[in-house]
């Protein structure tokens, strides 16, 4: 049997870590707040966000909500940004994605201050990964170097494979165990004979967004699998990218889905939030 790399625990243990932080900076008369803009109602966003809130009230961390109409035009929305951008008592600045199609993404996240950027996708904050200077580190595969070093999982030395090369995920994913000294290959759409890689990886990151979709074909015999994936099935249930029952009994670690890199997300989000008053 895989080792079941549990998410919801580590998750849980990291927002203790931060909420005794933000409880020893309170104490020191230091809030740590973070702005939080939806624009417009998607269903699925409105979930993410009342997640968010609900953490930062956990760890203690002030949450301002700015629900915005679905029509608000990019000029508002840069204004917003720039007042929150000017705010002593604003730490970060979280504007959920997608944004309605007539805003352009790119001009948003530009806009928000490096110093504030706690969802880590500004190019500033992207370039100072790159180069190994101080930074925002985007949320997701933050998280999943948690992962793999609290369930002690060496990444030194190991081939690492990433299926996906996403600005939010498979890039940052890659710089990431780079700096962990992994010998790191992505891969994506356009790879030729995907399964020959990705039996090399002895660490297996898959953030493809096709659900159930990597079998064990694609997996070497103990390797570790990391699954990015959220999918709904036929059935209403969450299931990921990675093929689970096929693919666990060969590998020798695996992130269930749900509770496996998703709880992990938030929790870096928080832990973002505490590392922007360090970066202020
Ligand atoms: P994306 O759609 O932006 O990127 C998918 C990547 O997969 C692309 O780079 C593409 O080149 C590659 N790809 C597509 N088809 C392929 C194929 N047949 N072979 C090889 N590569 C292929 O997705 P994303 O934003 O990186 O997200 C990936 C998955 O992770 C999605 O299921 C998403 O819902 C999930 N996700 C989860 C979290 C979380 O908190 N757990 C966060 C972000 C994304």
């Amino acid at each position: 049997m895989p080792q079941i790399i549990d998410g919801k625990l580590i998750s849980a243990q990291i927002k203790e870590e931060v909420k005794e932080k933000v409880a020893k900076l309170n104490a020191q008369g230091t809030r740590v707040c973070l702005a939080v803009i939806q624009v417009g109602t998607d269903p699925a966003s409105s979930v993410y966000v009342g997640n968010k809130k609900k953490a930062c009230a956990y760890v203690g961390i002030e949450s301002l909500s700015y629900e915005l109409p679905e029509q608000t035009s990019q000029e508002e929305l840069l204004a917003l940004i720039a007042e929150l951008n000017g705010k002593a008592e604003v730490n970060g600045i979280l504007v959920q994605l997608p944004l309605p199609g007539h805003i352009d993404e790119d001009a948003v996240i530009r806009a928000i201050d490096p110093k504030k950027d706690v969802d880590g996708f500004h190019p500033q904050s992207v370039g100072a990964l790159c180069i190994g200077q101080p930074g925002f580190v985007s949320c997701t595969p933050a998280g999943i170097i948690e992962l793999l070093k609290r369930s002690g999982i060496e990444i030194a030395g190991k081939e690492c494979v990433v299926i996906g090369r996403s600005n939010i995920v498979g890039k940052p994913m890659a710089i990431l165990l780079l700096r962990e000294n992994g010998t790191v290959t992505v891969t994506h759409s356009r790879t030729r004979n995907l399964k020959e890689v990705t039996r090399r990886a002895d660490i297996l990151v898959v953030a493809v967004g096709k659900p159930r979709m990597i079998t064990r074909e694609y997996v070497k015999e103990g390797a570790v699998v990391i699954d990015v994936g959220i999918h709904r099935n036929e059935n209403n249930r969450l299931c990921g990218d990675v093929d689970y029952e096929d693919v666990s009994p060969v590998c020798s670690a695996i992130t269930p889905v749900p509770g496996g890199v998703g709880p992990m997300t938030i929790a870096m989000l928080m832990y973002n939030c505490v590392r922007s008053i360090e970066l202020q």
